[in-house]
């Protein structure tokens, strides 16, 4: 096989979980790594939502990394330009630049058995690594559904995450379809520019206000001179959701007052009860993702907005159609329909030690993994935002922060373990984390409010959320249990053609050594 350029730790992805790894691998004194990103600049999701309105519902003050705190976020709830601009001042002050391989998609990663390393080609060239670490995020790759005739659609089409800002919708008639997290930012912001804007409304979102303001001059200056003011900020951010949580997971019950909230933030913007009984959802508060907006509700109040009470069903010409056979003439298709989050695109180009691809792997159990992390069957090769490490209402960076630190154990344990080694996980640990995982999803608002969210993979099982704290998850993810890995070890290196070939007891690279001997070797 031809020799390619080798590096210990080929991380693929740059948005908060590519980035994290970058820094947190400097920071473990792993220096000879890449990060591969297949656009031509950093930022993941935060680069590929630029739609009208795009701005994220956890504060900015806790949705960033601990240790490269912000003083300056000029909102409490930051715009899409400021988080991708935070990323951007990441990546220079942690020195990441060097590592970064722009516009190098990753088509296909095979497990070489033999030396014990990843085989990954991207479009700019293949490359092997020790370690794998895949941070391509669950929100990367666009969903649009399968409308009979939208080929025949004369007008523009986009996703929200594809947003073509050379199209201007001002005049224009739009169908938005969908009434997710990003559907709802959209269309307070397009709104008052289109000549008349139908939004396909599937099932209602439950949206509680959110009290958005600009992060005052005073407040700026004191995080900056007393960086610790700034911490309590984050912290008592992080308690607060870190109390609901339970609600969501344990007593889905208590959340009928929030429903309440949310119902009084209609009723304030919605006098018309037809409206109203098409916008009351008919599932649990927290059920689907709870959504925050103050400008949603008045948006949909105003004359040139026509809620349908119904999905996109089909496209004929410059009809679309709905399932409940309204039609409308548009200019414009949005889709607001979300990603391909339980069948992770990412899983069908990497092909582990059975020969099989991950999405082969899960194809009958869904996604799933140990700790969120690491798979069996594909030794060094670990997720951050893997299965079941979602959240339903704090932040993200918490988790990913999370399994920044099992990284870096796994990183450690591979040096203690020295020599050629890998770490596979046990089928038996793996089903062992996910029936917990499991038993605990069965009581949460996910499983019992009622309704069928993205968080559930097509045989309605939640391989997406995490059911409990973040304290839980931090301690779940501290440390690399060796116990719950098979340790692989390279087979001694081809003796010299003259000298006697090597006993048949060298470890085969498929061999799965039992826990003692993966201690006995450790
Ligand atoms: P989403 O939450 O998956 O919403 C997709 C929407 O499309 C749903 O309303 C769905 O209806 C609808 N839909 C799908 N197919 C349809 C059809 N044929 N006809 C009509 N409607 C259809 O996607 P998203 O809004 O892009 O959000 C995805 C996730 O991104 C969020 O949950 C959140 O985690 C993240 N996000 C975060 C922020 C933030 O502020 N931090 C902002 C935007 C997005 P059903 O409900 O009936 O399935």
């Amino acid at each position: 096989m031809a020799e390619h350029e080798h590096v210990r730790v080929a991380v693929i992805g740059s948005g908060f979980g590519g980035l994290g790894a970058a820094v947190r691998l400097r920071r473990e004194g792993v220096t000879d790594f890449v990060v591969l990103e297949r656009a031509d600049s950093v930022g993941g999701t935060w680069r590929d939502n630029s739609y009208p309105g795009c701005a994220c519902d956890v504060p900015s003050h806790l949705y960033s990394f601990s240790f490269a705190p912000h003083p300056d976020w000029p909102r409490t709830f930051s715009g899409q330009e400021h988080i991708r601009a935070y990323l951007e001042h990441v990546t220079d002050v942690f020195g990441l630049r060097p590592h970064l391989r722009l516009n190098s998609e990753v088509k296909l990663m095979t497990w070489d058995g033999e030396r014990l390393r990843w085989v990954i080609e991207t479009s700019s060239g293949t490359l092997t690594a020790d370690l794998v670490v895949s941070a391509t995020g669950p929100l990367s790759d666009p969903k649009v559904p399968d409308v009979p005739g939208l080929d025949t659609f004369p007008g523009k089409v986009f996703h929200s995450a594809r947003w073509d800002h050379d199209y201007d919708l001002r005049g224009k008639r739009v169908a938005m379809i969908g009434t997710g997290a990003s559907a709802i930012q959209i269309v307070p912001a397009i709104q008052p520019d289109v000549a008349k804007l139908t939004l396909f409304q599937r099932t209602p979102p439950w949206v509680m206000p959110r009290v958005d303001r600009a992060v005052s001059g005073a407040e700026r200056l004191l995080h900056r001179t007393l960086p610790v003011t700034a911490r309590l900020r984050r912290g008592l951010l992080w308690g607060i959701r870190e109390l609901q949580v339970q609600a969501f997971t344990k007593r889905p019950n208590e959340l009928g007052l929030v429903e309440q909230i949310a119902k009084r933030n209609m009723f304030r913007a919605i006098k018309d009860p037809g409206l109203r009984a098409k916008l009351i959802p008919s599932y649990r508060i927290g059920c689907k993702r709870i959504l925050l907006s103050s400008t949603y509700y008045p948006a949909l109040a105003q004359p040139n907005v026509d809620v349908v009470a119904s999905g996109l069903r089909e496209v004929r010409g410059s009809t679309v159609v709905a399932a409940d056979g309204s039609e409308a003439e548009v200019d414009a298709i949005v889709f607001g329909t979300g990603f391909h989050v339980t069948d992770m695109p990412i899983a069908d180009r990497v092909v582990g030690a059975e020969g099989r691809t991950l999405a082969e792997a899960w194809s009958e159990s869904g996604m799933r993994s140990l700790r969120g992390a690491t798979a069996a069957g594909f030794p060094n090769w670990m997720t951050i935002i893997g299965p079941n490490t979602g959240l339903g209402n704090s932040s993200m960076i918490l988790m990913i922060e999370s399994q920044l630190n099992y990284l870096a154990d796994y990183v450690r344990q591979l040096d203690v373990l020295g020599g050629r080694a890998a770490l596979d996980a046990r089928p038996a640990a793996v089903d062992a984390w996910n029936d917990r995982v499991q038993k605990r999803m069965e009581r949460t608002v996910w499983s019992t409010g009622g309704c069928n969210s993205w968080y559930l993979d097509e045989n309605g099982v939640n391989t997406t959320v995490w059911p409990g704290t973040t304290t839980e998850f931090r301690g779940a993810t501290r440390h690399v249990d060796l116990a719950e890995y098979d340790l692989l070890r390279a087979p001694a290196p081809v003796p010299a053609p003259t000298a006697e070939p090597e006993p048949a007891s060298v470890a085969h690279p498929a061999h799965r050594p039992t826990k003692k001997k993966a201690e006995a070797d450790a």
